[in-house]
């Protein structure tokens, strides 16, 4: 640098030619020049800067020109750092820096540097401070080795730390899993990823030797434990909870000599805490007896479902006996203001009394019939079915059931399929629906019941989940609360109820639901909270006609008997065996009447011309109605019988199952009803005469 100095352009320096400088400044630098440790000298007003050989790598590509620059020049991106100490030192004070930061540019780009170094003032002869000098020493290098050992060493203290915890959680997750393992009273067992039992309590080391005769130990190869066909279906369940599967099986397992119960098994890999699987739980229970108990559930279940149908009958019951009452009234009423006219002479006003009294006991007749039909127990028993004509048949009873606040509609769909389906279950079904319906709707509104052809696509299909063709469809549609959309999913559980306890029984729906998926159809449901509710059953299209009930002639209209023709009625109850030998001699049948069981088998037994038989079911004399016509059956094999039935004698009769020549007229009867039956069957028994 000396050399440099000797052979530098000075005329444009703020300091001027060397031979110019002061003796100050020029002792300084000679003490620089000579020294191997990085110094620099900044001199006069502007600091022109002036430094050794040691200094040079300091300043990097700075280097050459920076000498005779000034100082705040040379080094412009770290001045604002520098200046406050650079002032001090003008000031008359020195300053000492160790380890400062800075951020220099002096090799092309920006880099983060240390350095340790002292300012000190250098002064005129007449004691004024005319530039400072500077010894430095960059510290980059050690600075960041010292960072970099602070750093390791924070790593070594974490990576001690997580090691610790790792340890100390390891030990807490297998006190743990030893705990869940042992605080349980049925069998658990955990094994390793090579399937070694690792863990077991005692009710596994317990029921294990009740099933196999076996004291399982630590180490023990879990499924080879098990005879050779059973243990590649545990080696298989265990793989799965070894890749992490968390699951159930249902299995029997065990020695069938000793003991092989039905096992619910659970697994559950078992993790460590970076969760690596090392091994899993085996988690047994012995659900035999809760398997049987199933099956006892399944027949309370059937059992229940039979009280449904009950409770639906019995909130027909509670409305019908107002209406039934009202019925009762018409009739009495009719019949004393009869008797008064007729003792008044006045007999032009009886038949109008006749035609209320008998309009009230037809209404009344027809309540009871479909009340009676709807407490049957049926199994399915499809039959092609006029649903138009089901619902509007229904109409009147379910308006009754669900009281004057609500307007009942039928709209039926013109040439309405018919549908193969149950009668009796689709009315039930139907009527359960307006229940539902009645109980959302508890400030009053209306029920639409609506049948409608569906042909279903391919498309439909898919969404209806039915296989593709003609349905029929019957929905019936409230304007009350319906149902929120975490609800409609769950209606159609078995025992799913929003009602109040003792309100619902919440087997409404699974009923229908049941019924529909068995008579080849689908229930779908559409709701929205507010709005209200549709439900709609799909049944099957039947391909063909409907039968038509038999029309029921006028009793005036039938022709009269022929001469002789004699029918035997057996009824305990007189004013029955009455009436009906009225319609017999109206009809021109000589009658014969008998009040008991043994009675009428006299007469039967006899030699007595009988064409037809009419019986009551339930009888006094030793046998009921039925064994009676069998009995007389032994002597007259051709012998026409008609039962006269409630009911509850439905089983007596072989749930309509009845042999060739005798048949069922439900009580209670309409007489011209009656009147057809006893004419149709004598003419019938001719007819097959004839032909024989
Ligand atoms: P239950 O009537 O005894 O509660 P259901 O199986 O008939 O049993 O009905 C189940 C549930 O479905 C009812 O509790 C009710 O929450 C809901 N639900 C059924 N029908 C309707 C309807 N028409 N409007 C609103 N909610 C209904
Ligand atoms: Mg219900």
């Amino acid at each position: 640098m000396g050399a440099l100095i000797c052979a530098h352009d000075w005329k444009t320096s703020p300091l001027g030619p060397p031979a110019t400088w002061p003796a100050p400044l020029r002792t300084t630098v000679s003490l620089m020049l000579s020294s191997a440790f990085p110094m620099f000298v900044a001199w006069g007003d502007e600091l022109g800067f002036l430094y050794n050989d040691a200094y040079i790598e300091i300043l990097g590509d700075k280097h050459p020109h920076a000498l005779g620059q000034a100082f705040h020049a040379v080094w412009s991106e770290i001045w604002s750092d520098i200046d406050p100490l650079v002032r001090k030192a003008m000031a008359g004070e020195a300053t000492y820096m160790e380890d400062l930061f800075l951020r220099m540019q002096r090799n092309g780009f920006e880099e983060n540097v240390w350095f340790t170094f002292s300012y000190s003032p250098v002064r005129h002869e007449d004691g004024s401070v005319g530039g400072m000098f500077c010894a430095c020493t960059e510290t980059t290098a050690r600075v960041q080795a010292e960072e970099d050992l602070r750093r390791k060493e924070a790593e070594l203290r974490d990576l001690n730390t997580t090691l610790e915890q790792q340890v100390q959680e390891r030990t807490a997750q297998l006190q743990i899993s030893q705990y869940i393992v042992q605080s349980s009273a049925d069998p658990i067992c955990a094994f390793d990823t090579d399937y070694r039992l690792i863990a077991f309590n005692r009710a596994h080391r317990d029921e294990f030797y009740r099933i196999f005769a076996y004291r399982v130990q630590i180490g023990d190869i879990f499924p080879d434990l098990f005879p050779s066909d059973q243990s590649s279906v545990m080696r298989g369940f265990m793989t799965r909870a070894l890749t992490g599967e968390v699951y159930t099986v249902t299995e029997e397992f065990g020695d069938p000599n000793l003991a092989k119960p039905c096992w619910e098994v659970s697994y559950s890999p078992l993790r460590d805490s970076a969760g690596c699987i090392i091994g899993a739980f085996h988690y047994a229970k012995d659900i035999s007896a809760r398997l049987r108990a199933d099956v006892e559930l399944a027949s309370t279940q059937d059992a229940l479902r039979q009280a449904q149908k009950m409770e639906a009958v019995g909130q027909l019951t509670g409305g019908l006996a107002h209406d039934f009452n009202n019925l009762l009234a018409g009739i009495s009423g009719s019949l004393e203001l009869m008797q008064t006219r007729m003792q008044q002479g006045r007999l032009t006003d009886v038949d109008r009394y006749m035609t209320v009294a008998q309009g009230a006991a037809k209404r009344a007749a027809a309540l009871t019939h479909r009340l009676l039909a709807f407490s049957r127990r049926q199994t399915l028993d499809p039959k092609p079915t006029d649903v138009n004509r089901l619902a509007t048949g229904m109409h009147d009873l379910i308006q009754r059931t669900v009281g004057p606040g609500i307007l009942v509609e039928v709209v039926g769909a013109t040439n309405c399929w018919p549908a193969l389906v149950d009668p009796p279950q689709l009315e039930s079904a139907l009527l359960n629906l307006c229940i539902n319906a009645r109980d959302a709707m508890p400030d009053g509104g209306t029920i639409t019941i609506e049948t409608a052809n569906k042909w279903m696509d391919e498309r439909a299909v898919r969404q209806h989940d039915l296989p593709e063709g003609q349905y029929l469809s019957l929905s019936v549609t409230d304007t009350g609360t319906g149902m929120p959309p975490e609800v409609i999913p769950r209606v159609f559980e078995p025992f799913f109820t929003t009602k109040p306890f003792g309100e619902g029984t919440g087997l409404g729906l699974s009923m229908i639901y049941g019924f529909a998926q068995q008579s080849g159809g689908q229930v779908r449901i559409y709701s929205e909270v507010g709005q209200g509710t549709t439900v709609r059953i799909y049944l099957p299209r039947h391909y063909g006609a409907v039968e038509d009930e038999t029309a029921v002639e006028g009793i005036s209209d039938l022709p009269r008997s022929e001469q002789g023709e004699t029918v035997l009625v057996v009824d305990d109850e007189p004013t029955v065996r009455m009436l009906i030998t009225e319609i017999l001699e109206d009809l021109g049948y000589a009658a014969i009447e008998a009040g008991d069981s043994a009675t009428g088998l006299k007469v039967l037994q006899s030699d007595v011309r009988i064409d037809l038989l009419v019986t009551d079911v339930g009888l006094p004399g030793g046998m009921n109605g039925r064994q009676m016509a069998d009995a007389a059956r032994a002597r007259r094999p051709d012998l026409k019988v008609l039962f006269i039935t409630g009911y509850a004698e439905n089983a007596i009769l072989g749930n309509g199952t009845l042999p060739m020549g005798m048949g069922v007229l439900t009580k209670p009867f309409a007489m011209d009803n009656m009147a057809a039956r006893i004419r149709s069957m004598i003419e019938g028994s001719k007819e097959q005469a004839h032909h024989a």
